[in-house]
């Protein structure tokens, strides 16, 4: 590849980053991509705790539904030209062999996410496509209102096309400080609030709940008497409050209602029964036992370690015989099994959210080509963008297709730019 005019250049090295500098070099065009950190792909190296859910299985269609409205229907035309089959071909091709798991999530069949990371990085070098780790970039360019280039590391770099894919604002140590959504808002941009999302909820619980799992309970965020949002899933209580996917999967609008008073976390041990179904379970227990502990007997609906605390909150005491439980005591447990609430959220750490929601507004930018709407030259890919998916490595593929659009279009671009040179 010849670099007679200045190459495009995509500034941040993750998976967006990788699959831009890769099509758009593929289709022939210079490209550098400049990364801040030592190596590229160092998100995708911790994604899915190191073993890398690179996308999810199913048609694309059911993969667009997972997202928010708005962001499906921003993400239709890239997840069509870069689908999730086209993903696992890719890296299929590059003898990195994936395989889903019955939820659905799409994994590398060797588990490392390191292999994920080496095919993207292979797949660019091949295309030609310069990769400059240690690049900070510090600023765009603008010359007669379009991109002129980028500051980097205190050296200009002329570019007539910079593709944006510098992250969100979470695990900022991985080097997603929010750049580029500073100078998104510096080129006429605006930026949705960055909030935490798949994060951990922070509310104080008891130091004796740390470490038990509550296997597809229903946890929910309330906000006064309305229920914000609801997930019934495998719930973790850990030594700041709750985690696992039942608690990420509600964080982002736990953030949202936060912010305008106090939320509380509510959690149903019993989801997959009305109330009249769960008095009859446990009055067809308390026949069948009747000569147990109430306290022994419940732990069919919930942790061991979690009944006297329930049996706390119902006012009865855990070591009761069944037997003698009064009807008002029976009910007071069914009620507190399908809604107790379990404390006031404190915080939603942003750093902590495996993404962060908001970003670079999805009005201000094309998605059929990635380009932004405000700044001539400039695209927005990945995680910058206000897009932020559930867990299941919809986040990663809204990335990759992002990514390739972008590249694509960059590449088309450049090259009509240079004919008319
Ligand atoms: C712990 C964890 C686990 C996750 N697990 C999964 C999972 O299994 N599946 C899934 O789909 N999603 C997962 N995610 C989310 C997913 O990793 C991200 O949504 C995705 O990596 C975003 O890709 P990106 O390319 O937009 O940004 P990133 O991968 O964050 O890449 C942005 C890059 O830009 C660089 N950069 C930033 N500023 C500059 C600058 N000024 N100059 C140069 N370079 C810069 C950064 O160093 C970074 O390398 C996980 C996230 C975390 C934190």
């Amino acid at each position: 590849m010849v670099e007679s005019q200045p190459p495009v250049l995509v500034i941040g090295g993750g998976g967006a980053g990788l699959l831009a500098a890769w099509r758009c070099a593929s289709l022939g065009v210079p490209v550098h991509l400049l990364e801040r950190n030592p190596q590229v792909g160092v998100k995708l190296l911790i994604s899915g705790g190191g073993k890398c859910n690179v996308t999810h299985a199913g048609s694309i269609e059911e993969v667009r539904s997972a997202f928010l409205p708005r962001e499906g229907r921003f993400l239709r035309h890239a997840f069509h030209r870069f689908s999730n089959s086209d993903l696992i071909a890719l890296l299929e091709q590059e003898q990195v062999k994936t395989f889903a798991r019955p939820n659905g999530r799409v994994f590398p069949l060797s588990g490392r996410a390191r292999d994920v990371a080496h095919a993207l990085v292979k797949l660019c070098v091949r295309a030609g496509a310069r990769i400059e780790c240690g690049a900070r970039v510090e600023g765009i360019r603008v010359v007669d209102g379009r991109v002129a280039g980028v500051s980097v590391n205190g050296e200009q770099r002329p570019a007539s096309r910079v593709i944006v894919a510098t992250g969100g604002c979470s695990y900022r140590k991985t080097g997603t400080t929010g750049d580029g959504l500073r100078w998104a808002a510096e080129t006429g941009h605006t930026i949705v609030p960055i909030r935490a999302a798949l994060a951990p909820i922070r509310v104080p619980l008891p130091h004796e709940w740390q470490g038990v799992a509550l296997r597809g309970g229903k946890v929910s965020v309330r906000s006064g008497d309305r229920v914000v949002e609801s997930r019934t899933d495998d719930i973790l209580f850990t030594h700041e409050g709750v985690s696992g996917p039942g608690a990420l999967a509600i964080s982002r609008s736990a953030a949202v209602a936060l912010e305008t008073g106090p939320v509380t976390l509510v959690l149903d041990c019993a989801p997959s029964l009305d109330h009249d179904a769960l008095d009859k379970t446990l009055q067809s227990i308390i026949t069948r036992e009747r000569g147990k502990m109430i306290g022994t007997v419940l732990d069919v609906f919930l942790p061991n370690r979690l009944v006297p605390f329930l049996c706390g909150v119902a006012g009865v005491d855990p070591a009761t015989r069944v037997y003698a439980l009064t009807r008002e005591a029976r009910k007071a447990i069914a009620r507190c099994l399908k809604e107790w609430t379990i404390g006031s959220i404190e915080e939603i750490p942003l750093d902590r959210g495996e993404v962060s929601a908001g970003g670079v507004s999805l009005d201000h930018v094309d998605p059929r080509t990635m380009f932004s709407r405000r700044m001539p030259g400039l695209s927005f890919v990945g995680e910058v963008l206000d897009i932020a998916g559930p867990i299941g490595g919809y986040n990663l593929q809204a990335a990759f297709s992002t990514g390739y659009v972008a590249g694509e279009e960059a590449a088309k671009e450049k090259k009509n730019e240079d004919c008319q040179l």
